[in-house]
C-alpha cells in the first residue's frame, strides 16, 4: 500500500478509536476523526495526528446515532477532502441492566450507535470505494460479537449484528478490492473500564488488582487487559497489502476468552 489514503474512525476522540487514528496517522494517512469530549484535547488531538502524519487531520462532532447526520458527514468529506479509503467503525456505548428493566431508549440508543451507524457508514463508501477499486472497512465489535454475558442485552445484539454486516458486506465486495473484517477484542483498559476500578474496589472491598484479576477479567484467561495499541496494530495489519486476501473474517484479540 504506497499511497496516502484517507481514513475515517468514527468514536475516535478517545480509547481504541484514538490509538487507531494515531496509528493510521504514524502510517502517513490523512486521518478523519469523531466522537465527543473536550473541545481543547480534540484540537490538540488534530493536531498531533496531522504533526505525526504531514497530512492534515480533520475532526467531525458527528453524532453515529443519527443517520442524517452521517450521509451530511460523507457529503462534506467527499466534497471537501475526498473519498473515504479506509473506514473504521469504532464508535460505541455500552448499557447494562436486567432485560425486563432495559430502558427502552438506552436499548434504542446502542443499536443505533454500535449497529446501525454501521449500515449507515458502509453504505456511503461502498460505491466510491468501488470506483476507485480499493477499500478497507474495519469493524470494530466484541467478544460480545462471538459469546454474551447477562445484563447486556442491547450491547450483545448489537455487535453480533456488526459481525453479520461484516460477513455479508465482504461478500457483496469481494472482487472490488475491498475487504471487510470485524475486530473483536475482550476487555481492553480503555479510560472509561479504567474509571470503574476505584469505585467497584471500595463498592466491593477488595482490592483494585482484586476489581481487574476477579471481576473485569474473570472471563479473560490471560488475565491481562488487551492494549488499545495492539488493536490498532491489528487495524493496520488489516490495512496493508497483505491482508487483501482477509475477509469476512472476525479476529479476536480477547487473552483466549471466546475459546473457552
Ligand atoms: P470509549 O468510551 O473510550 O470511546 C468511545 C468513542 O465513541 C468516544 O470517542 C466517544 O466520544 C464516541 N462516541 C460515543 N457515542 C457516540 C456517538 N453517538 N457518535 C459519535 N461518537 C460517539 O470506548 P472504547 O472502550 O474505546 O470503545 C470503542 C469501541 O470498542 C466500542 O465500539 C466498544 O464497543 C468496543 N469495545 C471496547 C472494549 C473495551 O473493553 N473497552 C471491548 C470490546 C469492544
Amino acid at each position: 500500500m504506497q499511497k496516502i489514503k484517507i481514513a475515517l474512525i468514527t468514536g475516535s476522540t478517545s480509547g481504541i478509536g484514538k490509538a487507531i487514528a494515531l496509528k493510521m496517522a504514524q502510517l502517513g494517512h490523512r486521518v478523519i476523526i469523531n466522537g465527543f469530549g473536550d473541545q481543547k484535547e480534540i484540537d490538540a488531538l488534530v493536531v498531533e495526528l496531522t504533526s505525526i502524519s504531514k497530512q492534515q487531520a480533520h475532526y467531525f462532532a458527528t453524532d453515529m446515532s443519527k443517520p442524517q447526520e452521517i450521509e451530511k458527514l460523507f457529503e462534506t468529506v467527499n466534497r471537501d477532502i475526498g473519498p473515504v479509503d479506509i473506514l473504521v467503525n469504532n464508535a460505541g456505548i455500552q448499557y447494562v441492566a436486567p432485560i425486563e428493566e432495559f430502558p427502552t431508549d438506552k436499548w434504542d440508543a446502542i443499536i443505533a450507535i454500535n449497529l446501525s451507524s454501521v449500515f449507515h457508514t458502509i453504505k456511503a463508501v461502498i460505491s466510491p470505494m468501488k470506483k476507485s477499486g480499493w477499500g478497507r472497512i474495519i469493524n470494530i465489535a466484541s467478544a460480545h460479537s462471538l459469546v454474551a454475558s447477562p445484563y447486556k442485552s442491547a450491547y450483545v445484539a448489537a455487535k453480533h449484528g456488526v459481525a453479520g454486516i461484516t460477513k455479508t458486506v465482504a461478500l457483496e465486495v469481494a472482487t472490488n478490492g475491498i475487504t471487510v473484517n470485524a475486530i473483536s477484542p475482550g476487555y481492553v483498559l480503555t479510560p472509561l473500564v479504567a474509571k470503574q476500578i476505584p469505585d467497584t474496589a471500595k463498592a466491593r472491598g477488595i482490592t483494585q488488582e482484586e476489581v481487574k484479576r476477579d471481576v473485569l477479567l474473570a472471563a479473560q484467561p490471560t488475565k491481562e487487559f488487551v492494549e488499545s495499541e495492539d488493536v490498532a496494530e491489528a487495524v493496520a495489519y488489516m490495512c496493508s497489502d497483505a491482508a487483501k486476501g482477509i475477509t469476512g473474517t472476525n479476529l479476536s484479540i480477547d487473552g483466549g476468552w471466546t475459546a473457552k
